[in-house]
Formats: structure tokens, sequence, C-alpha cells
């Protein structure tokens, strides 16, 4: 018996997949730090999107490649300009927290057309960052679906 379920369970498997099953750790900037530092934190510990979060560490936007390259293509000094400026701000942030079906958290990055979402836990003042969850988490977890079950 090789250990993997028949094929007739993948989606209840499939459905039972939690965000904090697969979530990363994540990484996060104060929105005070500069493009600059922003952008050297990215390459320090090699992730696509940072979380931005106020002195109080409650998420306040996010900051992905494509916002931090295109703040580079301007004539201005990058290590004047706060992340705030160019970050997308809350309301506007996706987010997912770490009980939800994995499945349900796909559907938000694609629908979103985004890379990544903070996992957060609610608090009355705002939401705490726990986790990241990105399209590589995702990929794993279709890749653990192969090994777990008779394809
Ligand atoms: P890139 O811009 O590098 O292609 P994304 O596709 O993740 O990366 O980001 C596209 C845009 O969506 C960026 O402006 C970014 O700030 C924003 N964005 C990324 N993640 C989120 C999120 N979780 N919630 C809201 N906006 C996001």
């Amino acid at each position: 018996y090789s250990g993997k379920k028949p094929g007739q369970d993948i989606s209840e498997t499939m459905n039972n997949m939690k965000v904090g099953d697969f979530q990363s750790i994540p990484v996060v900037v104060r929105e005070d730090v500069s493009v600059y530092d922003a952008i050297s934190q990215m390459f320090l510990d090699d992730v696509g999107t940072l979380f931005v979060v106020d002195k109080k560490s409650f998420l306040t936007g996010v900051l992905s490649r494509k916002d931090l390259l295109r703040t580079s293509l301007g004539n201005q000094d990058l290590s004047t300009i706060p992340v705030h400026i160019i970050m997308t701000r809350m309301p506007n942030v996706t987010f997912c927290f770490k009980n939800e079906p994995l499945i349900q958290a796909a559907h938000r990055l694609i629908n979103q057309q985004i890379d990544a979402l903070p996992v957060v836990i609610e608090q009355p003042e705002g939401l705490k960052v726990i986790g990241r969850l990105t399209k590589t988490n995702i990929t794993r977890a279709f890749l653990s679906l192969s090994e777990s079950h008779e394809l």
C-alpha cells in the first residue's frame, strides 16, 4: 500500500486545507522606512511582497516589486521617500485568516490579480500580521495533493 488516498477523496482533502497549513513567515516594514530601504529588505529576505505596519504593528499597507520599480523609474531620491507614499493602503488591502480554507484565499489571489495576501488576526484597533500567503504556497499545496493521492 502506497499510503496514498484514493482519487475520490481529493476534493475532501482540498476542502480541509487551511491557510495556516501552508502560510509562510511575513516580512514587514514600518511605514516611515524609505523606498530604498524597502528594496534592500526585499532582497535580504528574498520575498516579492512586503507588508507595511504602523508603530503599533498594525497593518497599514502592502508593497509589491512593481510598486518599488515604478518609483525607481522616476528621478527621485529613493532614500527620502517613505513607503507609505507609494504603498497600496488600507482599506484596499486584501487579506486572509489562518483558519480559512486555502481554496478561498486562492480565489482571492486570482480575482484581485495579486501575488500575496497577509495572514492576519483581527484586533479592536486593527489587523496584526501573522503570516504571508503567496502563489508559491498555493503551488506547494497543489503538489501536496499529488503526494497524498493516487492521481
Ligand atoms: P507586482 O506589482 O510586483 O506584479 P502584485 O501583482 O502582487 O505584484 O501587485 C500588484 C498591485 O497590487 C501592487 O500595486 C500592489 O501594491 C497591490 N497588492 C499586492 N498585494 C496586495 C494585497 N494583498 N491587497 C491589496 N493590494 C495588493
